[in-house]
């Protein structure tokens, strides 16, 4: 894994515009074993960016630094991990995409309230109040019909520019999604 990123870096192939590079940049590192996704601390370990001395690292999970020295799924212990790569050709992302999210996210969101029971809530951008009926909910946080619609303005593009601009496996998770609840509004 480390020299696949030193070796990818000193190529200096792709522009970091072109969707090798951002396919790179949002890997995700797989356990063979078990399945298990490993959080980013720990890529970030085996790529020696972080160690066990760096003091505080945002969102690390107990582990990293066994998995950086020895390779080792903390799980299951299988030393083999593959690397989740998606390349996404910009011309292949159409509004069906955006829309999918957008669907893929008022799913969450449904979900979301039937876990909690509760009747109301705000919404994490604007404050105000918002219903079951139009919410969204996505990156831990529940939206309204507005703030969604903002950031669904122009989503085409931005997905374009970058497939990963809703997060890293939404556009994955989306169309999955899609196939799964053909017509879904
Ligand atoms: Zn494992
Ligand atoms: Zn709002």
């Amino acid at each position: 894994m480390r020299d696949i990123m030193r070796q990818f870096d000193s190529l200096n192939l792709h522009a970091p515009s072109s969707p090798e590079y951002q396919a790179f940049k949002y890997t995700r590192l797989v356990c063979a074993g078990c399945h298990w996704e490993f959080p980013s601390s720990y890529t970030l370990s085996l790529i020696g960016a972080i160690d066990g001395n760096t003091r505080i690292v945002l969102g690390a999970t107990p582990g990293y630094v066994e998995l950086g020295r020895n390779g080792t799924c903390t799980k299951c212990g299988s030393t083999e991990s593959f690397l989740a790569y998606q390349r996404y050709e910009p011309s292949s992302i159409s509004q069906a995409d955006v829309d999918a999210i957008r669907q893929y996210w008022r799913h969450l969101g449904k979900l979301r309230w039937s876990k909690t029971g509760k009747i109301t809530a705000i919404c994490d951008c604007c404050n105000e109040y918002v219903s079951r009926v139009g919410t969204y909910f996505f990156d831990d946080r529940l939206e309204c019909e507005t703030c969604t619609d903002k950031q669904f303005a122009d989503g085409v593009n931005k997905l374009r520019g970058n497939p990963f601009y809703y997060g890293a496996t939404e556009l994955q998770r989306a169309r999955s999604f899609a196939k799964l609840h053909p017509g879904t509004t």
